[in-house]
């Protein structure tokens, strides 16, 4: 024999009520529990206040939801049957029109009266979900719990008397059986205190009618269909990665509910639990899903961590003194003067000094609280011992359940470590001795995305996503999108981290989208939906939305943008660039870069700042943290200036070879910022900074390669006229080296940084090199007699866009 209860989505309907009557038809259950049609509750609580505030509006609304019941009588039954149910549900709407005219004249609206104005929703769904099973061949009759259900006088979340209510129903409801007997289709939610006064259960409470009914029964399951597969391992949305359970214990399913996990109401388990009886959890709009089930010998779960949920809204009470400290009794009364005045507390955490306790409550009960501790130590307030209570609003509690975390370490280092790296601050932390719930107190604004950060943490075993915010689409960034796009579905098979464009920020227009901009076709996209750019609200975004691993791309050669990496930093955001102008900016900003990263833990990556998609970083960085000491660096760091310098051999002119190198995408912007060697500077004061040199980019010694008309041009095209005319100088660049391979080097030691034109003969590292190759050879304590050398290409998009792209995956997997 089953019980089985739909749920407001799964009446809310005329094609879902038919669903219904189909799936009992099928699996013949033997009672039916129903909740109000979706959202009439809400709306009967509306009518009732609009109308205790003498708006005459209640009046159309109390219109609108007989309208509303009409139309779906009208689309399920036929003939008499309609006919009747008409009637009936007419009869009903009278009488709370009447109950609401009272409502009006008193202008008062006791929780007596809202409870009675409530049931009325669970009436009036009954009698058509009975019409509609009649409709379709099935013997059904509304049955109006009030006969069944007996309950302590607590209007508004009334509790069962048991004995009381186990005989009314053992007596007053017939299951369906084999012959004769029709299925009963009972009213959730609702039931009579002894003296018959209607009373409700609480919101939600049609789950808790059907255990009830089905731990009197005996029942053999208790069935709750509702909208989605089952209790998932966090609200599905919030966390849009979140699976369906297959089966969980009755504790597990207690912590869960009452942390918000709203599939189940928190009170149905008791029942359930005392008889032994399993609940299981369908889908009205999947049958085919089989369910979660919640029993006593739920199969251990493949993870320590069962579930995740949240309260969203909270406030945090503080009471705190040193007239607290060993003084017994204090949280007796604490909790004693909370109770006299009906407020639920939902979490408490007292520190191990005693000097304070902290809970929270519903935002609804902090004036209470607040009164009620005023109250209770008036005394020790006034005379200082216990300070007045600190009220931190807009909180929200994550709850992350388990019984596999029982004695399993590490457990909670794990979800702070996900809080952390994703900048979520706790302001209360409560585990239970039983082990089976941690719960954290956090901003209400993080509470999504501290969902997802421990979620992605304990349930996506090694995969790791990151969330990319790309400020710059020009060469780089582009073919970073592009690269994205192409790589993406390998990066997440085969190495489990998911790429997520959640930003575009071009110089016109922005476009943020947190489920991810599809890449296919993201400029138009970005050109239609975007709203005008501010870089400060971009990066704000990152930090703020819900998303673990963020990272802000600074694709721009702008002077600017870096500004805002600090700010990104202390969001929590890692920063990747290739941008230049932020290490070689001043000394100080650089070491305001190095110290907001440092101190906030975001990662801030720049390995493409210097020699592109090479890892000259990188091993910048392994040689010094391995205590090996930098002697000398000896480099050619212009993509732009070896391309030309390797080409220029006289049958084509020097101007001719730069505007290629433009054209292939080797040069910044302004081919002047490579060709003055102000660039290759720059990588170069990076590199010495990287060392640990305090140096300014003023200190460094530069012989430029072009002459200073060149330099002075007031445009780029003026530039490169100039360049022309000025042939004649190069040529006798050449013409001087005789034959010999002319480089521009930049050599880093204990004396500074020098770059200038120099010939290169064979064994010298920066001989022969051909194209845009940039090399960087490092002479150590270590690498004394021959250097460590790294060389390749060390300019164009292909190349910087996927060293960019490897620091970015480096942020996902953790490298950073
Ligand atoms: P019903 O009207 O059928 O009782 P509810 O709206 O009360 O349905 O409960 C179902 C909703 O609970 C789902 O739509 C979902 O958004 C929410 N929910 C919250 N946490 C969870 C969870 N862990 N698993 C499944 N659903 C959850
Ligand atoms: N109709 C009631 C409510 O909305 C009970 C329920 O749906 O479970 O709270
Ligand atoms: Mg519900």
């Amino acid at each position: 024999m089953k019980v089985a209860k739909f749920g407001g989505t799964s009446v809310g309907s005329p094609k879902a009520i038919r669903a219904l009557v189909g799936i009992v038809r099928e699996r013949g259950q033997s009672v039916v529990v129903v909740s109000a049609l979706s959202g009439v509750t809400d709306e009967l609580i509306a009518t009732a206040r609009t109308a205790a505030s003498r708006d005459a509006s209640w009046e159309a609304r109390l219109e609108a939801l007989g309208l509303r019941h009409a139309q779906a009588i009208a689309e399920l039954a036929s003939g008499a049957k309609r006919a009747e149910a008409e009637s009936r549900v007419a009869s009903l709407l009278g009488e709370l029109r009447e109950v609401l005219t009272g409502v009006s004249a008193l202008r008062e609206l006791s929780s007596r009266v809202l409870d009675l104005v409530m049931s009325f929703g669970e009436r009036m769904s009954t009698i058509i979900v009975a019409a509609a099973f009649r409709e379709a061949g099935v013997d059904a009759i509304d049955v109006d719990a009030r006969g069944l259900i007996v309950v302590d006088g607590d209007f508004g979340n009334a509790r069962p008397l048991r004995e009381k209510t186990d005989k009314a129903i053992r007596e007053g409801l017939k299951p369906r059986a084999a012959k004769g007997v029709p299925l009963p289709i009972v009213t959730g939610f609702i039931a009579a205190t002894e003296s018959g006064e209607t009373a409700t259960l609480g919101r939600g409470g049609s789950d808790f009618t059907a255990a009830i009914v089905g731990a009197a029964l005996g029942a053999q399951e208790v069935e709750i269909w509702t909208d989605v597969d089952g209790i998932l391992s966090a609200d599905p949305r919030k966390v849009p990665d979140a699976f369906s359970l297959d089966s969980l214990g009755y504790e597990e399913a207690m912590e869960l509910s009452h942390f918000g996990a709203k599939v189940i109401y928190p009170p149905t388990i008791q029942p359930a639990l005392d008889r032994g009886i399993p609940i299981r959890i369908l889908n009205t709009f999947n049958p085919s899903f089989g369910g979660t089930v919640i029993s006593e010998d739920a199969a251990s779960s493949a993870y320590p961590v069962r579930g995740i949920s949240s309260i969203s809204s909270t406030a945090l009470v503080r009471v705190q003194g040193p007239g607290m400290v060993g003084v017994t009794g204090i949280a007796m009364r604490l909790f004693g003067c909370m109770a006299r005045r009906r407020v639920n507390i939902i979490l408490i955490s007292q520190a191990s000094s005693e000097r304070s306790i902290c809970f929270c409550v519903s935002p609804q009960d902090r004036e209470a609280a607040l009164a009620a501790i005023a109250e209770e130590f008036g005394p020790e307030t006034a005379d200082g011992r216990i300070g007045a209570p600190i009220v931190e609003a807009d909180k929200a509690i994550v709850a992350v359940v388990g019984e596999g975390m029982k004695h399993t370490p590490g457990i909670s280092g794990k979800v702070f470590h996900s809080l952390g790296r994703n900048g979520v601050n706790v302001s209360a932390i409560a585990q239970g001795s039983s082990e089976l719930n941690i719960s954290l107190v956090v901003d209400s604004k993080d509470e999504a995305k501290a969902l997802n950060a421990v979620h992605e943490a304990f349930f996506l075993s090694g995969t790791r996503s990151v969330n990319v915010f790309l400020a710059g689409t020009g060469v780089v960034g582009g073919t970073l999108l592009k690269q994205i796009a192409e790589h993406r579905t390998v990066l997440s098979d085969d190495y489990s981290v998911r790429v997520k464009v959640a930003g575009i920020a071009r110089s016109k227009k922005m476009l943020i989208r947190e489920g991810g901009i599809p890449l296919e076709d993201w400029k138009t996209l970005v050109e239609a939906e975007g709203v005008p750019t501010d870089l400060e609200a971009f990066v704000d975004a990152a930090g703020e939305l819900a998303m673990p691993n963020a990272v802000f791309v600074d694709c721009t050669a702008s002077d600017d943008i870096p500004r805002l990496y600090p700010r990104a930093f202390r969001e929590s955001t890692a920063v990747a660039t290739p941008n230049k102008r932020a290490n070689a900016g001043s000394l100080d900003f650089y070491r305001e870069l190095m110290r907001t990263s440092r101190d906030s833990g975001s990662p801030y990556l720049y390995e493409t700042t210097a020699g592109a998609g090479l890892p000259v970083i990188s091993t910048l960085h392994d040689l010094i943290v391995s205590g090996d000491r930098i002697v000398r660096i000896e480099a050619m760091l212009s993509g732009t200036i070896g391309y030309v310098m390797s080409s220029y051999d006289g049958s084509r002119s020097f101007a001719d070879l730069v505007r290629e190198a433009k054209e292939l995408g080797y040069t910044e912007p302004d081919p002047r910022d490579d060709l003055s060697a102000a660039d290759a500077a720059r990588k170069a004061l990076i590199l010495a900074r990287e060392c640990g040199r305090e140096l300014e980019f003023a200190d460094i010694s530069i012989e430029s390669l072009l002459p200073p008309s060149c330099i002075a041009a007031p445009s780029v095209e003026a530039f490169f006229e100039e360049l022309e005319r000025q042939e004649p100088y190069f040529r006798a660049l050449i013409e001087k080296a005789k034959g010999a391979s002319l480089v521009y080097a930049a050599t880093i030691d204990d004396e500074g940084i020098r770059l200038k034109l120099r010939t290169a003969a064979i064994g010298d590292p920066l001989f022969g090199l051909r194209g845009p190759e940039n090399v960087v050879a490092f002479t150590t304590e270590r690498y004394s007699k021959l250097p460590l050398i790294v060389r390749g290409p060390g300019a164009g998009g292909e190349v910087t866009a996927g060293g960019l792209f490897a620091d970015i995956v480096r942020v996902a997997k953790s490298l950073v």
